[in-house]
């Protein structure tokens, strides 16, 4: 090697070696752990991590270091949403589109999903579902090939035969099969712990289950029971041994109860959750995700002619409306509060209107928030690392316009948005 490209080589690798220095001078700092508003603090970011929180505006030494002024903004962490489907976003075509796009459609498709997620506000997700093409979107985030947030993902939810996510509801009999364990429809206690076992070994985080009928699969019922107490049973144990917690999505009261009791970790939209129920929730120490903006829409869309298959119709109309008057009861009587959306259902990128919608209900703004950071992180075993600003936390950060407990609808429009020490949004 000549003596030259000796000294471009380590000039190189010093500058890659040596981790990015930023100062964020903060105009005002959320901290999700008092629910206290701070003026005026400097946040010291080195690579990936927060390294220290000064109080006032505090600027670097050295030259090399980058300055972000959000003097004049409300910054908090990212947020995390425990309720997305990354790889689609329903339209009119959605029951085609399985017999139509192929797993690389799905996949490109997702690639906006993902970034309109994180230009959001949204660093962290969980995604509760998709084909399986979910699991190399979380990888190719990871690894940076792709823009979106940190994704946690179920893959594909497991069902009953018939079950909300039967992958062949609604096909002529020519086409529907037989799905089982591996396609994530299970009818015993055995199915139930393969099908676990499986998405285990192809990567999942978590586990969901459609523990009730459900209002977009092509069925009769929103809200019959589908799993029997015992596969529940079986599937929240094995999905323990696997280090893995269990998302029930779940419309109707005895299916609700049924998950519960079964040891699953988060009760999904909650619809016709009755007050024993959440008596149940408490018990269990289960938390409700919401999910009330994708109520909305399901109600909205149904009233369009063909938007959605007739016999999805009545469900979306009937169910819809009530999920916003159940979590404001449910929030009442002290049920665990996990922000979660459904986005997918609705446009990807608008999950922070939910927060608008918990406010409308009765939760106050800055309980909403702490539901999106630190009670989401928790569930996510995440807590040492995301949902705060604090030292030795992933640079998770974004910013608004305005307080948010003045103004909830700021949170719809994230003017700032850094993961993991780089910035996406400015
Ligand atoms: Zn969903």
């Amino acid at each position: 090697m000549k003596k030259s490209s000796f000294f471009f080589f380590l000039f190189f690798f010093i500058q890659i070696s040596v981790a990015q220095t930023t100062y964020l001078l903060c105009g005002s700092l959320i901290d999700t752990k008092s629910g206290e508003l701070h003026s005026k603090k400097t946040i010291l970011i080195k690579a990936d991590t927060i390294v220290k929180i000064f109080d006032g505006y505090v600027l670097p030494k050295i030259k090399t270091a980058t300055i972000i002024d959000l003097k004049d903004k409300v910054v908090m962490p990212g947020l995390i949403d425990m309720h997305v489907h990354i790889e689609q976003e329903f339209n009119r075509k959605t029951q085609l589109n399985r017999y139509t796009l192929n797993e690389a459609d799905v996949a490109f498709n997702s690639v906006g999903f993902a970034k309109m997620t994180l230009l959001n506000g949204f660093t962290t997700v969980r995604d509760l579902g998709g084909t399986g093409v979910n699991i190399s979107i979380k990888k190719a985030i990871q690894a940076g090939k792709i823009v979106g947030p940190r994704v946690f993902t179920a893959g594909k939810s497991i069902a009953t035969t018939g079950g909300h996510a039967d992958p062949t509801n609604g096909s002529s009999r020519k086409l529907i099969g037989n799905p089982g364990p591996k396609e994530g429809v299970v009818n015993s206690v055995e199915d139930a712990k393969k099908a676990v076992r499986q998405r285990y070994k192809n990567g999942a985080d978590c586990i969901k289950i459609t523990a009730t009928g459900g209002v977009l699969s092509v069925a009769k019922s929103g809200d019959n029971p589908q799993f029997t107490l015992e596969e529940v049973k079986a599937i929240c144990d094995t999905a323990k041994d696997y280090g893995m917690h269990v998302a029930a999505h779940a419309h109707g009261d005895e299916g609700m109860q049924r998950a519960i009791i079964g040891g699953v970790k988060t009760i999904e939209h909650g619809t016709y959750m009755s007050s024993e129920t959440m008596e149940l929730m408490k018990k269990y120490n289960a938390f409700l995700v919401p999910t009330i903006t994708a109520g909305k829409e399901v109600a909205e869309k149904a009233t369009i002619n063909g938007f959605y298959p007739d016999i999805v119709v009545p469900k979306a109309l009937a169910v819809g409306p009530q999920i916003q008057e159940t979590f404001a009861k449910a929030y009442k009587k002290g049920v665990g509060i996990s922000f979660g959306t459904d986005a997918g259902v609705f446009k990807h990128g608008q999950n922070g209107k939910e927060f608008g919608f918990m406010v409308a209900a009765g939760m106050p703004a800055m309980e909403t928030i702490q539901s999106a950071t630190i009670t989401n992180a928790m569930l996510l075993q995440m807590e040492q690392k995301i949902g705060q600003i604090q030292k030795g936390f992933f640079a998770d950060i974004i910013a608004v316009d305005e307080d948010p407990t003045k103004n909830i609808s700021t949170m719809e429009n994230v003017v700032f948005v850094m993961k993991e020490g780089i910035v996406y949004k400015k």
